[in-house]
C-alpha cells in the first residue's frame, strides 16, 4: 500500500522546515485552524506540519512510500490509535 511517511531528505528546502518526527513513520495531515488558513507561513504550524501517527510530533515533509504488507486495516487501525492518543494528551 502507498502512503505518505516522514522523511529527512529535504529538510532545510524551506525557511520553516522541521523534524521532529520518526523518519519513515506514517503520517497524516490534520484540518487546519483558521489563522493558518489566513497565513500558511504564520505563527501556527498546523497548516503545514504532518503528523506522526506514531510519535503525535510534527515533520515539514512526506514522500509517498510504498510499505510493504500494510493493509487498509493496518492502516485504519493506526489512525484509530493516533486519534486516541491525540485525544488523550490534549483533551
Ligand atoms: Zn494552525
Amino acid at each position: 500500500m502507498r502512503v505518505f511517511v516522514a522523511t529527512k531528505a529535504t529538510q532545510g528546502a524551506h525557511v520553516h522546515d522541521r523534524m521532529d518526527g520518526i523518519d519513515g513513520e506514517l503520517v497524516w495531515l490534520l484540518e487546519p485552524c483558521r489563522a493558518c488558513w489566513c497565513y500558511p507561513d504564520g505563527r501556527c504550524t498546523c497548516g503545514r506540519m504532518f503528523s506522526g501517527l506514531s510519535s503525535l510530533r510534527e515533520t515539514s515533509t512526506a514522500v509517498v512510500s510504498e510499505v510493504p504488507g500494510l493493509t487498509r486495516e493496518d492502516l485504519e487501525r493506526a489512525m484509530r490509535g493516533f486519534v486516541r492518543a491525540r485525544r488523550d494528551l490534549f483533551c
